[in-house]
């Protein structure tokens, strides 16, 4: 049966593959011969085992992790790592260097000053309202870690590359990019992405842990606060949220074997912004693009249109024609196109041609 489906360009939750949702489908009643779902089976079965162990194993190898990197699934969305990464990492008389380029940036801050975490924000780009990437910054060499927002999606601004922090571990938010592009993940201490936006459900968020890392989490934490409760445990001490974990295991598993890996993503990926940005910058000013050109996000596309009487037209007229999530963040207004992974082609030709249509008739 085929279900009616648009395109969906949400910025999270959002689009999942297809091949993804039919497979879900397909196993829903009786996962393997086990005769029941995955959502109804015990967490220590031998069949969630394997599901685990799969999504770790695939993490790895996409990421390409070597073995001091521990891969963990966690709730509280990318929201609590804010607080987890300065409760673990951050004892008294150490500091943390961050990078503001935007709203979970700035919560990330927030909620580390909260614990009364010393946190020297190093670079901003709150000047000029979030629309680039800061360049040439300047890093304490003794902070624990910096911390940064690989790519902004409210903004709609990416680090096209990561700067270069004198051997101080990275600690990124990948919440809204990772697995869209390779990168060296050697010098990441942690890396964190809710699933929600480009491998999988809301419900669960992906850690990646570097073992020296680790070495600092205080003893008297509450369990569930604590990473090596996670590592020491598989992300099995207590019930994780098994049926989000499932799905992005076959998130990666279409990653890996459909799509055929992250450099195989990153040039579709690199297509599929392309051909909207082309559209943006070729309308003769009826599409604005927000953020800079060198910072532009390939995730989040953000634009403005002439008027925001416009834009509410825009956003109708384009669900109309079977294209949905357009509308941009409740605290920035305007229009983002969200083009994670699971996005076809189609969808964003389709959208492109649509823009083109719409400026034609109101331009
Ligand atoms: C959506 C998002 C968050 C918040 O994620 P939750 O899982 O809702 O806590 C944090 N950071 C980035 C970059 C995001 O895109």
């Amino acid at each position: 049966m085929q279900a009616n489906r648009i395109y969906n360009f949400n910025p999270g939750p959002a689009a999942l593959p297809l091949a993804v949702l039919e497979e879900i489908q397909g196993s829903l009643l009786d996962y393997k011969g086990s005769g029941m779902s995955v959502m109804e089976m015990s967490h220590r079965s031998k069949e969630f085992d394997a599901i685990l162990n799969d999504a770790i194993a695939r993490t790895r190898r996409l990421l390409q992790l070597d073995e001091r990197f521990h891969v963990i699934f966690v709730q509280g969305g990318a929201s609590l790592q804010f607080s987890m990464i300065p409760m673990n990492f951050l004892a008294d008389g150490r500091s943390a260097d961050y990078v503001n380029t935007g709203t979970w940036a700035t919560n990330a801050i927030q909620e580390a000053r909260v614990l009364n975490k010393t946190v020297n924000v190093v670079a901003s780009s709150e000047d000029r309202q979030f629309t680039y990437i800061p360049r040439d910054i300047v890093f304490n060499p003794d902070a624990v870690y910096v911390h940064l927002t690989s790519n902004n999606t409210i903004r709609g601004t990416q680090w096209a590359a990561f700067p270069d922090t004198q051997g101080v571990p990275i600690v990124a938010d990948m919440s809204s990019d990772i697995m869209s592009r390779p990168f060296d993940a050697g010098r990441f201490g942690l890396i964190y992405a809710g699933a929600q936006k480009n491998i999988g459900p809301a419900g669960v968020c992906m850690v990646i842990i570097r073992d020296d890392l680790l070495k600092r989490v205080p003893a008297n934490l509450p369990s569930m606060l604590k990473y090596t409760t996670y590592t020491s445990k598989n992300s099995l001490y207590n019930t994780p949220p098994s049926f989000a974990i499932y799905t992005v295991q076959l998130v990666l598993k279409w990653i890996e074997e459909t799509v055929g890996g992250l450099g195989r993503m990153e040039a579709l990926n690199r297509k599929k912004a392309e051909v909207v940005y082309r559209g943006i910058d070729g309308s003769g000013g009826f599409y604005r693009g927000t953020a800079e050109p060198a910072s532009r996000s390939l995730m989040n596309l953000t634009f403005r249109l002439p008027s925001e009487e416009l834009e509410q037209r825009f956003l109708q007229a384009a669900l109309q024609a079977g294209l949905g999530g357009l509308k941009g963040h409740r605290s920035v207004g305007g229009c983002r196109a969200s083009l994670y992974n699971a996005v076809p082609m189609e969808g964003v030709e389709a959208l492109a041609d649509f823009m083109q249509t719409f400026a034609r008739k109101n331009g």
